[in-house]
């Protein structure tokens, strides 16, 4: 009886018929499937992508070198050393991010005092040459000055849930 059972089902065709049925049912329905790159998911205010260095909107540099993101790093992806500027002030002669170290936590910018590193929405990005894993102090102020607009933006989004 066991194997007779199996025997019907495969001469009728049962399990190809069900299958097309299946197939049916959802060639009529919305699709999942994007077509990246010209169609993309909606990103959170929060997506976690390629990191930038802010800027106050004097154009002075925010980040006050406190270390705090170094520290907290879980990956060791960030260095920085750092040295008082003529006026005083404490400012970073350095700050280096490996992006091949980083598991972009988001760690670092929760730390910061002063949201001076932050994580932007830019996940398109490539390397083609050795070295541009690390993206150093310059890169990243490049970076912070370009999408300062949308940076300021989502983080306003953002706020009443901090
Ligand atoms: S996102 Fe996380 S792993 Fe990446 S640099 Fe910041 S703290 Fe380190
Ligand atoms: S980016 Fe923020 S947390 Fe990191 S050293 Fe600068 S001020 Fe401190």
């Amino acid at each position: 009886m066991s194997r007779i059972v199996p025997f019907f089902k495969s001469l009728l065709l049962i399990e190809l018929i069900k299958g097309l049925g299946l197939t049916l049912k959802y060639v009529f329905r919305p699709k999942y499937t994007l077509m990246y790159p010209m169609e993309k998911t909606p990103q959170s205010p929060r997506f976690r992508g390629i990191h930038a260095l802010r800027r106050y909107p004097n154009g002075e540099e925010r980040c006050i070198a406190c270390k705090l993101c170094e520290a907290v790093c879980p990956a060791l992806a960030i260095t920085i050393d750092s040295a008082p500027r003529e006026d005083g002030t404490r400012r970073t002669t350095r700050y280096d991010i490996d992006l091949f170290k980083c598991i972009f936590c988001g760690f670092c910018e929760e730390s910061c005092p002063v949201d001076s590193i932050v994580e932007t929405h830019v996940f398109e990005y490539h390397f083609d040459k050795r070295g541009q894993n690390i993206l150093t102090k310059p890169t990243l102020l490049a970076i912070g000055d370009r999408l300062e607009a949308e940076i300021a933006e989502r983080r306003a989004i953002d706020a009443p849930y901090r």
